[in-house]
């Protein structure tokens, strides 16, 4: 996606009906909204969220579309916990029918091609490979390629985690859920040490987390071409 049509997509802004929300752990939520059949995006792809029944001080928010774009509704998960900012109280006041504004869908972190894909998410960071991987498995990807999901959640809650152990076993697609960042760098260490800079490197999570793996990927000589991030502020 380039520059010019993330410009172009900004500016195309939508109203979503809210269905209903899910807790999907402790202080992790989903929220769902209807799909209009016009709204397509690339899966990994994020929107621009707009709180509109109630003034608050920053209405507008980014979030991945944790759907993927086979799917019937527009998701996104988000981290709500004890005292939240007004943006998070405002969107568990919603109730069904009520409305939110989408712009978008823009970003690029996307699988472009058939390399071998390391797919590390930390935490909340899940929230673009759960549309990436349920694009996959609705794409009937039964071949060989080489795309593992490493999912680091200190607290291990693995949210998701029955749906991508359900892909997993429908593709060919490996994912190891991991506790520590010294588990993390020894399976990156793996993936490395077969493909180092003939694979792709994709990394998504709190801005901390993506930056300090990244660093560890080009201490261990994967060049900064092959790393994709998505970095999320606010954590
Ligand atoms: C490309 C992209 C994709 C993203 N995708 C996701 C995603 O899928 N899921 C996701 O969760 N996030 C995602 N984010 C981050 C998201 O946009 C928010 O920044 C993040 O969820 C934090 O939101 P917040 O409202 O808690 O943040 P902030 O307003 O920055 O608040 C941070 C913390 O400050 C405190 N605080 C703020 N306001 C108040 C208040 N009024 N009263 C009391 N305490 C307060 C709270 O403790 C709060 O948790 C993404 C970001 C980017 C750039």
């Amino acid at each position: 996606m380039s520059f010019f049509q993330d410009m172009f997509a900004v500016f195309k802004k939508r109203e979503l009906l809210f269905i209903e929300n899910r807790k999907e752990s402790e202080d992790v939520y989903s929220f769902l909204f209807e799909r209009e059949k016009d709204l397509t995006w690339k899966a990994g792809q994020y929107g621009l969220f707009s709180i509109t029944h109630k003034t608050i001080k920053n209405p507008t928010k980014p979030f991945s579309l944790a759907s993927a774009p086979t799917e019937n509704m527009v998701k996104i998960t988000t981290c709500i916990r004890d005292n939240p900012s007004d943006f998070k109280k405002a969107l568990l006041e919603l109730k069904p029918g009520m409305k939110v504004k989408m712009s978008g869908p823009i970003g690029s972190f996307n699988l472009q091609d058939n390399s071998p894909s390391l797919l590390i998410a930390g935490g909340i960071g899940i929230t673009p490979f759960r549309s990436i991987l349920k694009q996959i498995e609705a794409e009937g990807n039964k071949d060989e390629k080489q795309r593992k999901l490493l999912y680091l959640d200190g607290k291990k809650s693995y949210i998701y985690k029955n749906e991508l152990d359900e892909i997993a076993n429908n593709t060919s697609l490996s994912v190891t859920y991991l506790e520590s960042r010294d588990d993390l760098h020894q399976e990156i260490e793996k993936f490395n040490a077969l493909y180092k800079n003939n694979g792709k490197y994709f990394i998504a999570g709190p801005k901390s987390m993506v930056d300090s793996i990244s660093t560890y990927l080009q201490n261990n000589h994967i060049s900064k071409r092959n790393i994709k991030k998505d970095a999320f502020f606010g954590y």
